[in-house]
């Protein structure tokens, strides 16, 4: 039985998720809620749904770290770190020989480079166009009446590329739409338009530079076509962690761990990373960035 518990919180633009830690760095359970937008309940279900399934209250938790486009929000928090830092650990502690951590959530896109230790050493981010990010994934959905979950399989039947053009979310869904309207069938138009995006995928990874060892987190990672394509416009195979939507949560948790008990497991130094942490934050904050607006836009 453990004596203490640590839990990582990820309050995402669409998504929470919650993971509890026992003191060995065991994962005792994980929750993930849907949200419509970033909301405090969203974040509460998830926390109180992770308690339930790790059989402990609020109360047994040592620390908790919060992530995510809405850390401020998450409620009796140690620290906050951002997303980079939180899947970063979480990649290094499952795949200790990885290079490089593409991240593709609900609204936006991550490249990081990892460096041997697995700490961060470079990273870009699209946070400011829907292209590449889960939001198109769900816009194609949409246009097509598949559920997300079931977008990938379809596109992974298609033969024929249509050769979509309209990278932009705002325009994909009218061109999509007449796509079948012509008569294309679903599973080339599902197949075109991932080939597309993962293409556009390709940009975000030549600003940090491509490297061997890529891990792909984040919920995009659970359509297999979107693994699918970027694999093929990468020319390179990734992994991908068991629950791949996780990954910031769990990262965070284990940070609460090492952080709150000075405990280093692994090779990673908390103290490093706590250093880098404001170097990130100082990065991501959008008005010192230098990434385009738009990425469909800047042809
Ligand atoms: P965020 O942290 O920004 O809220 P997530 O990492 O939770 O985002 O990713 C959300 C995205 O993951 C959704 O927009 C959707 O495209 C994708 N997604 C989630 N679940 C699935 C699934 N079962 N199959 C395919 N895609 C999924």
């Amino acid at each position: 039985m453990s004596t203490a518990y640590f839990m990582g919180v990820d309050l995402g633009s669409t998504t929470a998720k919650a993971v509890v830690l026992d003191d060995q760095a065991k994962v005792l359970s994980a929750h993930i809620v849907q949200m419509g937008a970033v909301s405090r309940r969203g974040m509460e279900q998830a926390v109180e749904s992770a308690l339930a399934s790790a059989g402990i209250a609020q109360k047994d938790i040592n620390y908790t770290i919060g992530t995510g486009y809405g850390r401020r929000l998450v409620p009796e928090v140690g620290r906050t770190f951002t997303e980079i830092t939180c899947h970063a650990r979480g990649v290094a502690a499952l795949f200790p020989e990885a290079n490089l951590v593409i991240d593709i959530g609900g609204q936006d896109s991550k490249v990081i480079a990892l460096d041997e230790q697995g700490l961060v050493d470079n990273f870009a981010m699209n946070d400011r166009c829907a292209s590449g990010t889960g939001r198109f994934y769900e816009v194609l959905a949409r246009a097509l009446e598949c559920d997300i979950s079931e977008v990938g399989a379809l596109a992974m039947k298609g033969t024929k590329d249509l050769e979509v053009s309209t990278m932009c979310a705002t325009f994909a869904e009218t061109e999509i739409i007449s796509l079948l309207a012509e008569g294309a069938d679903p599973a080339d138009v599902a197949a075109s338009v991932h080939r597309a995006i993962a293409h556009r995928a390709l940009g975000l990874v030549a600003m940090v530079g491509k490297r061997d060892g890529i891990i792909m987190t984040g919920g995009v990672a659970k359509n297999p076509a979107a693994v699918h394509f970027l694999e093929a416009a990468l020319k390179q195979k990734m992994q991908v962690p068991d629950d791949p939507q996780i990954m910031g949560a769990y990262g965070a948790a284990l940070l609460a761990l090492e952080i709150s008990s000075g405990r280093q497991i692994t090779q990673y130094d908390p103290e490093k990373v706590q250093a880098l942490e404001s170097k990130v934050e100082a990065t991501f904050n959008p008005k010192n960035r230098s990434i385009p607006d738009c990425i469909s836009c800047q042809k």
